[in-house]
């Protein structure tokens, strides 16, 4: 089976493609030479997620591209699209910033210029839950995956995947990307940016969430 993730994002496409396992095959954009910016002005995580995999699904149909154009000569036929959304929620302050994760930063605050490297960006949303929690006692947090997947010849499918966890008082570790400097894992002592690869994709939002996508694609399994 080939399915298309409908997500720009590097981190997220290798966490994705080490988590699938073998016998479902994952095109990027990039394979199959979609380059516009999707605007993702949903109100809620299933929203955005639907909004993403639509998007791409209308634009694999409209152009007839339901093969990959990677290699000609060797052109792989595309079962469906799925797409991600993420949202950290954070207990202490009732969910937020969920749906607004990506450019926390921003929120309620015109006065910051607009960040376009992502590394920059990832820094000033970690800086903001930082400086949000600073007098708060509760760090009690979680990430919530929704994603929805297309098939080509069915119907939609939604799952979601959630890890809890806490925030913590400092960053630590290089790892992952996002918030991970700040976020332990329930059940662990360190944030989601020391841990190895193998721990995250093991029991992350991303990785839950996927595993109830495999499970609905292989009932047998
Ligand atoms: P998106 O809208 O699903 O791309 O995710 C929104 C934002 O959530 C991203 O820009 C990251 O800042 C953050 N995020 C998503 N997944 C993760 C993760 O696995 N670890 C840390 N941060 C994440």
């Amino acid at each position: 089976m080939t399915l298309v993730f409908a997500s720009n994002n590097a981190h997220k496409l290798a966490e994705v493609r080490n988590i699938m396992p073998a016998g479902i095959d994952v095109l990027s954009l990039h394979d199959i030479g979609f380059e516009q910016e999707i605007e993702e002005n949903g109100t809620t995580l299933e929203e955005n997620s639907k909004i993403k995999a639509e998007t791409v699904c209308q634009w694999l149909k409209s152009s007839n591209r339901q093969s990959s154009n990677r290699q000609s000569s060797n052109r792989q036929s595309i079962d469906g699209v799925f797409a991600d959304d993420t949202g950290l929620e954070i207990d202490a302050l009732g969910g937020k910033p969920g749906v607004y994760t990506a450019r926390w930063y921003r929120l309620n605050d015109g006065m910051s210029a607009a960040l376009n490297d992502e590394m920059m960006i990832f820094a000033a949303n970690r800086k903001k839950a930082l400086t949000e929690l600073a007098d708060k006692e509760d760090r009690g947090a979680q990430f919530r995956t929704v994603i929805t997947l297309i098939l080509f010849e069915n119907t939609d499918i939604q799952v979601s995947g959630i890890v809890r966890g806490r925030i913590a008082e400092e960053e630590y570790g290089q790892g992952g990307f996002g918030y991970d400097p700040l976020f332990i894992p329930e059940g662990y002592d360190k944030t989601f940016g020391e841990l190895p690869a193998e721990i995250k994709n093991n029991i992350s939002h991303r990785a839950r969430a996927l595993a109830e996508l495999v499970k609905l694609l292989n009932p047998s399994e």
